[in-house]
């Protein structure tokens, strides 16, 4: 009989529960454990040999059984405003895009916040017309350690670079993080795990077209303690259903329409006492009236609620373009004027196709 092969599992795939049961499966002492999540984790190890602090007996079984799953940086670009685009290749050979947003004091000139926006998925499904990740159509799910490790590889990036690590990470690369909703709330336990990058909850947030079910889902989890009480964005970009669903084809359906997100919204800050923000791409003549405005006010209404404004950058193959100072000025005022919570977010890495609904690699 030929003898029987391994096929090594990623290690990385476990979570801490996961991780645990492994050590006891093997006979090892419990406490072996949280070692191995704090060398996967907290050091970001990539091979078995480098966990000097296990017996060589352990990391030999290690390398027998399993292997640590790594994303590898394929391209590295730097914007002229300091903000830096990394591409990724996964195991799978896909490849996916990750951004690092330096913020920096007026006054010192040091970085005073570093985000970094996170993909999820390579493509998307969603389809959003204005989007060039939605362009490409859906490929495939990343794991829990794949999503941490973009950020973890450019905090180490950030500490380089800025003398600072990450602060922030937004769910707002390529994909849909609510589709991929067990990954993503896995990655958001490992991101705030103390034992690994341990950053606040309240600095990290999931944008979502609005997959409403799952946003009560998410609700949920938080008040149960089982995902860690991360802020929730939305990414509305327009306020009434025939104008949403002309540029979002996820609203088309009654289970994701404006009237199914102000349930799961209200569901949601009534649920997690959080309040959530709506983003939203500020389009030449197709959102951008006072008419529009006062709608958007509207839906701010629903619940407890920020508006943060998105100057959109043009993506190549889609025809919508951004709206002028005049425009976007006269929108603040309605809004303000509403007592609507409003932020402006201008463009940031424009020039290296970093900003908001420009990541897209070619070949999934
Ligand atoms: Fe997907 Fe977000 Fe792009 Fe829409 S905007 S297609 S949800 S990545």
């Amino acid at each position: 009989m030929p003898a029987r092969t391994t096929i090594p599992f990623d290690l990385k795939a476990l979570d801490r529960d996961g991780l645990a049961a492994f050590v006891a499966e093997q006979g090892w002492p419990a406490f072996r454990a949280k070692q191995l999540f704090g060398w996967l984790y907290g050091k970001g190890a990539t091979d078995f040999d480098t966990i000097t602090v296990l017996p060589k007996a352990m990391r030999e079984r290690l390398a027998e059984v399993a292997h640590i799953g790594t994303i590898r940086e394929v391209q590295r670009q730097v914007a002229t405003d300091g903000t830096v685009k990394l591409l990724y290749e996964l195991s799978t050979g896909r490849r996916v895009e990750s951004v690092l947003i330096p913020d920096f004091d007026d006054v010192s000139g040091k970085a005073k916040r570093l985000t970094v926006c996170v993909s999820s998925q390579v493509g998307c499904a969603m389809g959003c017309h204005f989007c060039a990740t939605g362009l490409m159509g859906f490929h495939q799910n990343l794991t829990p350690g794949e999503i941490y490790d973009q950020v973890f590889h450019l905090n180490t990036l950030a500490l380089e670079r800025f003398g600072k690590g990450v602060t922030n990470v937004v769910f707002m690369g390529m994909g849909e993080p609510l589709q991929n909703y067990k990954a993503v709330t896995a990655a958001t336990r490992l991101l705030t795990d103390p034992d690994a990058l341990g950053l606040s909850p309240k600095r990290v947030t999931i944008s979502t077209v609005g997959l409403a079910r799952r946003i009560r889902t998410l609700a949920d989890d938080i008040a149960a303690g089982a995902v860690p009480p991360v802020r929730l964005a939305i990414s509305l970009h327009a306020p009434t259903d025939p104008q949403r669903s002309a540029i979002m084809p996820v609203n088309r359906s009654e289970k994701t329409d404006l009237a199914a997100l102000k349930d799961a919204v209200q569901h949601y800050t009534r649920t997690t006492g959080q309040r959530v923000t709506y983003e939203y791409c500020v389009f030449a003549d197709r959102n951008d009236q006072p008419e529009d405005a006062r709608n958007l006010a509207r839906v701010a209404r629903w619940a407890s609620s920020k508006v943060n404004l998105i100057m959109y950058n043009p993506v190549e193959g889609t025809s919508f373009t951004s709206t002028g100072e005049h425009a976007l000025n006269r929108f603040i005022r309605v809004l303000v004027d509403e007592g609507v919570r409003v932020t402006v977010r201008r463009s940031r890495g424009q020039d290296i196709d970093a900003a908001c609904g420009q990541l897209a690699v070619l070949d999934g």
